[in-house]
């Protein structure tokens, strides 16, 4: 009998795993996570695979690390950002978690280095952006990049390897529910998992398990938003005036015609553009590396779209625009601003006539009008004509948009403050999964709160 069972060893159930054990050395902690190994996680094609070859568990989002590992480990210090855990507490909860979340990172050798956090400079670049109709969120953020951020991970596999029980290449199948309060789990082995309280952390590769499952014992579930849009690259000096001061700017524009919100996401200076793999869905994103580095810096800008009833399937939605791409390029396909403009598909020719070279070297130039619809499109073509008045050569013909890039928010489970569950008790949920986060820092903290919460009672 353990006193606490995790599932999923992502940011959020790690650092759940960090807490407990800080706060209870003695407690028997269980945390199964269906993927390998930190060292033995392997990207066929980080690895040079030219299509992604869909392996059955996604060594890209699935084993230790969830889908941070891989990731170019920004850390985006903010609750504006990456997450809605100021839904469960105060603003000033939610600072105070992520600082304590970034002092572990930091702890476990993460760098010292943050950028945007000197004011003056932030409060210049805010004021040309707002001339732009553009707002820019202050958003602090330490880069562990990629390499850093394995280490950083395994440093912390390490230290809970000593400390509780990790079960790794295994799954959790079903919750054990008795009398309205969860028990434990049944693996997928067949195994019996019993603990007293449960933390279900599988992000976004286990959302549509969570929701499953949570549905089969009648736990609340609310329909998120989904993002839809493209990959920008474009040269790295044109974004420069931004990212030497600021690494990451997160500038928020509202369509005129629509008046959809538009937002930069994840932004990569001198960074690669990455094909992933969504339920054997290619879509795009991107990394950058602390030691390697390219000519082209690279964002995405999405679209966000909350639907209102009768439907209620966003994820759907989303994966039926990425597998269209997929339909006509055979994967990611890729296309120059001035291409799309004119009305006509990119093609081997005209993307080699161009000032930068496609860092994703396996997307087909296309056409992305036969495949994002008219209302999401008329939106990016907007926000890249306001990007180019804060940096000029945004809307360069040159510019190239892979597509397409999806953000599935997991449903957003019914959660108390505490983040327990409405209607199962000593159950709860966390991280990218409950659709209460979307990115590292936030999903690494909801881990410390009910660790938190748990070690209370
Ligand atoms: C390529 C990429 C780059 C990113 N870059 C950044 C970035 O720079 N900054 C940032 O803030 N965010 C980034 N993100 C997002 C960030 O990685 C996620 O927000 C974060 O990892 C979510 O943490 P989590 O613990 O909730 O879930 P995850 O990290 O997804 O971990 C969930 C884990 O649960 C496991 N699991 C799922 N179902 C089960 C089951 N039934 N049984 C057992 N185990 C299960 C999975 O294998 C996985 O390992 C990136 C994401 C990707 C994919």
């Amino acid at each position: 009998m353990y006193n606490v069972a995790i599932v999923g060893a992502g940011p959020a159930g790690i650092f759940a795993a960090l807490e407990i054990t800080k706060l209870k050395p003695d407690w028997k902690v269980v945390l199964i996570e269906k993927g390998d190994r930190i060292e033995k996680r392997k990207c066929l094609l980080r690895e040079g695979f030219a299509k992604c070859p869909t392996c059955k568990k996604c060594g890209l989002l699935c084993g230790w690390g969830g889908a941070g590992a891989f990731s170019d480990g920004k850390l985006t210090l903010t609750p504006d950002v990456g997450g809605h855990l100021d839904d469960y507490m105060s603003r000033e909860a939610v600072e105070e978690l992520i600082d304590y979340a970034d002092k572990l990172y930091l702890k476990f050798g993460a760098t010292e280095e943050v950028f945007g956090t000197d004011m003056k400079v932030f409060r210049e670049l805010e004021r040309q952006a707002s001339l732009a109709e553009l707002k820019l969120v202050h958003s602090p953020v330490r880069h562990l990049g990629t390499e850093r951020s394995l280490d950083v991970l395994k440093n912390m596999q390490d230290f809970l390897e000593e400390r509780i029980t990790i079960r790794n290449d295994v799954s959790a199948k079903n919750l054990i529910v008795e009398c309205e309060q969860v028990k434990g789990l049944l693996l997928d082995n067949g195994e019996e998992i019993r603990a007293e309280y449960t933390i279900i952390a599988p992000g976004r590769e286990g959302a549509d398990w969570l929701t499953k499952e949570f549905s089969q014992n009648k736990i609340g579930m609310v329909n998120n938003a989904v993002d839809v849009g493209v990959r920008v690259e474009l040269p790295a000096p044109v974004f420069e005036p931004l990212t030497s001061k600021l690494y990451e700017s997160k500038l928020i524009y509202h369509s005129p015609t629509f008046g959809d919100e538009v937002r930069t996401f994840c932004m990569n200076p001198n960074g690669e553009v990455v094909q992933e793999n969504y339920n054997g869905i290619a879509t795009v994103n991107g990394h950058s590396y602390a030691e390697k580095t390219t000519n082209n810096t690279n964002f995405a800008l999405l679209v966000s779209e909350k639907f209102t009833e009768p439907f209620k399937e966003p994820i759907q939605y989303g994966q039926h625009i990425a597998s269209l791409a997929n339909m006509l390029g055979g994967g990611i396909l890729v296309q120059r601003f001035g291409d799309l403009l004119d009305g006509r598909r990119s093609t081997p020719e005209r993307i080699k006539a161009s000032i930068l070279t496609p860092t994703l070297s396996c997307a087909t130039p296309g056409d992305l009008s036969l495949v994002i619809p008219y209302r999401q499109m008329t939106s990016i073509i907007e926000m890249l004509y306001a990007l180019d008045k804060i940096a000029p050569g945004t809307a360069s013909r040159y510019t190239l948009l892979y597509g397409i890039e999806v953000k599935f928010y997991s449903a957003r489970v019914k959660l108390t403050n505490e983040l327990e569950t409405e209607g199962v008790k000593n159950l709860f949920a966390i991280g990218d999964g409950a659709g209460v986060t979307r990115g590292l820092i936030q999903a690494s903290a909801s881990g410390v709160h009910a660790a938190r919460v748990i070690c209370s009672r």
